[in-house]
Parts: structure tokens; sequence; C-alpha cells
């Protein structure tokens, strides 16, 4: 039933409208930042469904989970249809919810885990252990990177052997040695019902490519495929979307090439590239207008990009009215800098630009260590949205564990942190419990009830029995309702059931201990399931202990984040800090051509999430307590822009960290009010001169 006609008018103009209303058959929209690509995409969406589409006949893959809530909310917003049947995500977070369905076709039972990096590092180092390796720089490569080039092929699809010779031929000599632990690394995680993130990825392209009943299924049901950032998919992600469209072709792909920055992660340039050669009767749709940023913004950006020789042809001109240029910022080292923003911030708040339409991108998360500690200082709150990984923390993946084991009894590794944690038992009875599971199951899962069989718990020695009887009572406590459906309940019974006590008992922190693990809590009420819950936080890499620690919008904070992490998002005002040569292009990228330009593609990427003002910064030396004065080039990406008159302004800071900035007296009355006075005026004969370095105080 169709309702009536979405009103496009005012909302969208003529092209843009054109991929809104175009039929199906494949769909390829390759255009510049800013053009309107999401919204596009957002709004076609919303076409679809206004005429009847149903929405669970719809498919909508996205960079994050954030980016598909936001979109499918616009979404209800402009079609004023539920949406909630919509499947929308990341490509892993979606491969979860076909695997959850199908994964027993292809050998696992219901309730698999997921294998987060330290995990999928100890099976890796299990299995080299148990081949009787050891390893060493000459002798046989470390747990890490073996997950690396295993993790490389198969994003890549290229056979590990290949890139053992190409990426590191000095472990090339010992190729079976190391296709044999990479077999037992998968039998492993197999035989513990448990997947690391590739396998989401690869057993969904295996249950599409190799079970027809299934392939038909998911292809039947959805009707419409949808990915936004198609530049960034990888070959694995490109073959699973390939297959997904394969019976109706009604693939509607948005992307730009010049945005692709995740080649180090197996991102395939190819897939956008000769997407047309893959569907010959693609029809192509260009987007020219950007909405987003002022025209000295833009300009900047383009004159950037334009030095990349491999691109799509591209117009992209702004309709926006005009703002100050981009400044350029020479700081004298990494704490100027961090005042320099800081102060900045303030600024712009009283100029009526709130702190949540700031941000901060550098290329490292180490680049915002200074700035982290300068906000906190004055009491500017930010959140970091990349970097901290609080579901890391012990203290965090020891609760989680509990929770693991309880909803898989077959997750070794669960059970094995679990049970360390109580008094007098330690890893090998741990491993002694495990085995006799194990050998109890003859590799089924089983059940928890196994744990009371006299042949296991038998492993305990008596002076263990008193915690693992409540070890037991606990996690079998947690496998009935509502606590098994509930993660807030259960995590506040972990830790009632033993983990405060011990955690009193071995920390002196242990009251922020205790605090962080009440916020999880509070965060996890949001969630009626748990397995959903612990999908959720495995497949989460960009949750931060400062937004969990909140529990809600981060509404009045500034955001500080990688380029990485900000693709596809908008700030008023953006900071892109650490743009030294060396440093950003960083020194390794910069041993090829595909290195710099893909370099370039990120500053491009962070130049252009801003929408009225652009500060470019960088610290001409490393440290202000270094002996050794290191003192840095500006990065190439600023020196080969057009100079002034040009396409950027060149700010001087003062003494005191006033900013004595060609045209602007709002800075003026800060000068004074500085906390804390900084050393000399910034005069550096040479800025872009060669790199040198000199000893010595200054
Ligand atoms: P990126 O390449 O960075 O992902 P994009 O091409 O996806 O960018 P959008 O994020 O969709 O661009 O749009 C950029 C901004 O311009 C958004 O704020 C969006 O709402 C606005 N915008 C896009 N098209 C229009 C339009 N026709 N009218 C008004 N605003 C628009
Ligand atoms: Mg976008």
């Amino acid at each position: 039933r169709a309702e009536a006609a979405l009103d496009l008018a005012g909302q969208l103009n003529e092209q843009q409208a054109a991929v809104v209303q175009a039929g199906g058959g494949p769909l390829l929209v390759i255009a510049g930042a800013g053009s309107g690509k999401t919204r596009t995409l957002t709004f076609r969406v919303a076409r679809l469904l206004r005429e009847g589409l149903s929405p669970d006949a719809l498919l909508l893959l996205t960079f994050t989970n954030r980016a598909a809530g936001e979109m499918l909310r616009r979404v209800e917003e402009v079609a004023r249809l539920d949406t909630r049947q919509i499947w929308g995500g990341t490509f892993h977070h979606v491969a979860h919810r076909v695997l959850r369905e199908h994964a027993p076709v292809l050998g696992y039972a219901k309730g698999y885990s997921i294998l987060d990096r330290e995990d999928a590092k100890e099976v890796m180092g299990a299995a080299i252990a148990s081949a009787g390796l050891s390893v060493g720089p000459r002798r046989f490569p470390k747990a890490d990177l073996l997950l690396d080039l295993v993790s490389m092929a198969i994003n890549t699809q290229t056979p590990l052997a290949d890139l053992l010779a190409t990426r590191t031929p000095q472990f090339a000599p010992l190729e079976e040695d190391v296709l044999k632990v990479a077999r037992a690394y998968a039998e492993r995680k197999h035989a513990l019902n448990a997947m690391d993130f590739d396998d989401l990825l690869l057993n969904w392209k295996i249950l599409l490519a190799e079970h027809e009943p299934v392939r038909r299924a998911l292809a039947e049901r959805f009707r419409h495929v949808l990915v936004d950032e198609y530049q960034d998919t990888n070959r694995l992600q490109g073959d699973i979307v390939d297959l997904l469209a394969s019976a109706h072709r009604n693939l509607c792909v948005v992307g730009d090439d010049a945005q692709s920055i995740y080649a180090f992660r197996g991102a395939h340039f190819a897939n956008i590239l000769h997407f047309e050669k893959r569907y010959p009767d693609a029809r192509r749709f260009d987007l020219t207008v950007n909405y987003r940023s002022t025209p000295q913004i833009l300009s900047l950006a383009n004159a950037s990009i334009a030095m990349n020789v491999r691109q799509f042809e591209k117009e992209l001109s702004s309709v926006r009215a005009d703002g100050p240029l981009p400044a350029l910022v020479p700081c004298r080292d990494v704490q100027q800098q961090a005042g320099f923003v800081a102060q900045r911030v303030l600024e712009l708040r009283d100029e009526g630009i709130p702190l949540k339409e700031v941000a901060v991108l550098y290329r490292a998360h180490g680049h915002a260590m200074e700035i982290q500690f300068e906000l906190a200082r004055r009491g500017i709150p930010f959140v970091v949205r990349s970097g901290v990984r609080f579901f890391e923390a012990a203290h965090i993946k020891d609760v989680l564990a509990h929770l693991r084991f309880a909803q898989n009894p077959g997750d070794e590794l669960a059970l094995r942190r679990a049970l360390k944690l109580q008094p007098g038992i330690g890893g090998a009875t741990a491993e002694a419990v495990w085995n006799a599971l194990d050998a109890r199951r003859r590799g089924g899962a089983g059940t928890l009830d196994d744990l009371l069989a006299p042949d296991v718990a038998g492993q305990v020695a008596p002076k263990g029995r008193p915690g693992y009887r409540r070890f037991v009572d606990l996690v079998r406590a947690l496998a009935r309702p509502p606590t098994r459906d509930l993660p807030g309940e259960a995590i506040e019974k972990v830790l009632e059931g033993g983990y405060e006590d011990h955690l009193r008992a071995e920390h002196l922190d242990a009251d922020s201990r205790v605090e962080d693990l009440r916020q999880l809590a509070e965060y996890a009420r949001s969630y009626e399931d748990t397995e959903q819950f612990l999908a959720e936080i495995a497949l989460l890499t960009e949750l931060t202990a400062e937004t969990v620690s909140e529990g809600s919008e981060p509404d009045e904070k500034m955001v500080l984040s990688s380029i990485h992490q900000a693709k596809g998002l908008e700030w008023r005002a953006v900071f892109v800090v650490w743009l030294a040569d060396g440093r950003f292009p960083s020194a390794q990228a910069l041993r090829d051509r595909d290195g710099e330009e893909e370099e370039r593609r990120l500053f491009y990427v962070a130049c252009t999430r801003a929408k009225d003002e652009l500060y470019l910064a960088f610290p001409v030396m490393a440290s202000p307590k270094d002996r050794e004065r290191v003192v840095l080039k500006a990065s190439r990406f600023l020196e080969e822009l057009p100079g002034e008159p040009g396409v950027y302004e060149r700010w001087q800071l003062d003494e005191g960290m006033g900013l004595a900035l060609p045209a602007a007296p709002a800075t003026a009355a800060l000068a004074g009010e500085a906390p804390r006075a900084l050393a000399a005026a910034l005069t550096v004969p040479a800025l872009f001169g060669p790199a040198v370095v000199k000893k010595g105080s200054p």
C-alpha cells in the first residue's frame, strides 16, 4: 500500500533527488565530502518505506552503528514510519545478527562467543605453544604478528603464504609451520564455540557463498541493500555485498574515493573504482554541491586533494556564505599547542559555538594526550571518541567473563578467567577443571551442571573448594531468569557474589573499579538481552570510559577523535593538530607514493569535517622538556598549499598564550587571563626550513 509520496522539495537538490527516486538495479554515487551522500541515502530509505517496502526487507550498512542509528532516526522524522525492523549497522554487527540465526549450519552451537583481541591472542599463543614452537625475531612470529597476518589474509582474501612472503620475508621459510599454526588457531576457536571479528565476516561470506538455501533466504529477504562509505569496504565486505545483491541487484552504494583511509586494514579501493566493471548496467550519479563547509574551508581541502594523482575527477562547489580563512597555527611545543586549543575553544564558546560543535582531530591517539590533560586542568568537558578501551580494562573483562560463561558453557577462556579469581584457585587448577569438563562433554558445549560432576569438581584442592562452590552458585544464578536476560542485574550479582571483595583485597584503587562496574551495570540496563549486550561490547571499539560513565548523550562536551573515527561527521569548528612532517604524514607512511596519498586523503577527511572554522596546528618542538630539542617542520600537506595570500591565514601565538592573530580583537581580552604564563614568545627563524636537532637549552 503506497502512502503519499515524500515531499522532497526544499530538502534535496535535483541531483540528490534523482538518486532518491531512481528505481532498482545497481546505483553508484561517487561524490566529494559534504555533498549529501549520507543524507541522500537516508531519504532513499524513507522513500522506499513510504512506497510500501517492508522495513525488514531493507539492509543498511554503515561505518558505525551510531551512524546507522542516526540515519534511521532521521528516516522516522522524514517518513513518519517505524524503522525498528530495519537491519542497519556495521558489517560486523549485521554479520552477528545473521550468524546468531545461521551459525549452526556452519557447525557452531547457539550462543557462540565473540573473541576480542586479547582473547584471540591467548588462543593463538596456545596454538603456537602446542605446536612446540617458540617465538623470536628469527624463530617464529609472535601471536600478535600472526594474528595481524591472518586477519589481513582474510580481509583481503589473499593466501596467507603470499602475505608471509611479502610482508614478513624473514619468516617465509617457516611457511609450513605458520600454516599449521593458523589452522590450529582456527580449530581451537571452533572447539571453543567462538569467533574472532574476522570470523564474523568470513562466516557470513561462507554462508552466502556455500549454503544456497541461506543465500536465497537472505537475498530474498533483503530487497534493497544500501551501503554508505563504500570506499572503505574491503574485499571480503565487497564480496558479501555482491552476494547479497545477487538475486535482485537492488544495490545502492555511496562513497568518495578521496576519503578512502583504511587501506592499512585491507580496504579495497578497487571496490569503488571498478564498481562499473562489476556492474556494467550500473547507473552513476554525481553530487557536486557541498552543503557543509564555507568556500574558504572547501578551497583548502580541494587544493590539497588535487595533489593526489589517483582519483575520480570530481567537481565540488560550496553554497555557503563566506567565512574566515582556515588558520595555520605554529606552536612552540605540544604544551603550547594544547594551551592554544583549550583557550580558543573557550573563545569560540563566547562567540556562540557550543562545545559539542567543536572537535579536535588527530592522526594518532598519542597526539591527544597533552590536550586531554590541558582540557581536564581547565575543566573543559570533553569526550574521547576513540582510544581508551574501557571494555578492555581487566576488571571489566573479569565481570563480563562470568556473564559470558553463563551464556556459553563452552567458553574456555571465560571459565578460566573467572575461576582464577576465586581464592585458592590458580591457573593450573582452572585448567584442570576445564580439561575435566571438556573430557566429560567430549567436545560438546555441555551445561553448567557439569561443573558439579565429581570428576570435575574433584580437580579443586580443599583450600579452593569454598571459592569453587561460590563460583558455581554464581554462574548458575546468572543463567536463571530474570538475571539471564538482564545484563544490568547480572553485573550487580557478580559484584555482590564476591567480586567486589576480591577487588578490595587485591587493589588499592578498588573504589574506582567498583564505581566503573556500577556504571557499567547502569549502562547495561538499557539492554534486555545479555547475549546481545555481550556481543555489542565485543564489537564496540569506539565507546569510551567517558561516554559510559556519563550514561548520557555527550551534550555539552567537545569531541576528541582520531581522524579515522571522524569519518562522515561534522562540527562547526575543527582543530587538526600535530601537523608536523613525519608525524602527519607519518614517516612510516611516506615510504611509498600510495602511503603519501593515503595520508593526504586522511588530511582531506579531517579538513572537510569543518563547517565554519578550521584550525591547523603543529608544534615546532616536540617537547618542552627534551634536552635534545627536536625541531619539527610543518607538514608537507601545509607547505604544498598555495601560500599567502592563499587558502589560509597564518597566526602567531604571543607570550602568555594570548592569541595575536591578524584581525581578531576577541582574543586581546583573554590574553591577561591566561591561567599559566607560558615562557617566551614564539620566535622560530626557519619555520619551514629543514628539520634540525639542536642540543641544549634555547
Ligand atoms: P561525507 O563525505 O563527509 O560523508 P556526505 O556526502 O555524506 O559527507 P552529508 O553528511 O550527507 O554529506 O551532508 C553534509 C551536510 O550538508 C549535512 O549537514 C547535511 O544535512 C547537509 N545537506 C546535504 N544536502 C543538503 C540539502 N540539499 N539541503 C540542505 N542541507 C543539505
Ligand atoms: Mg557521509
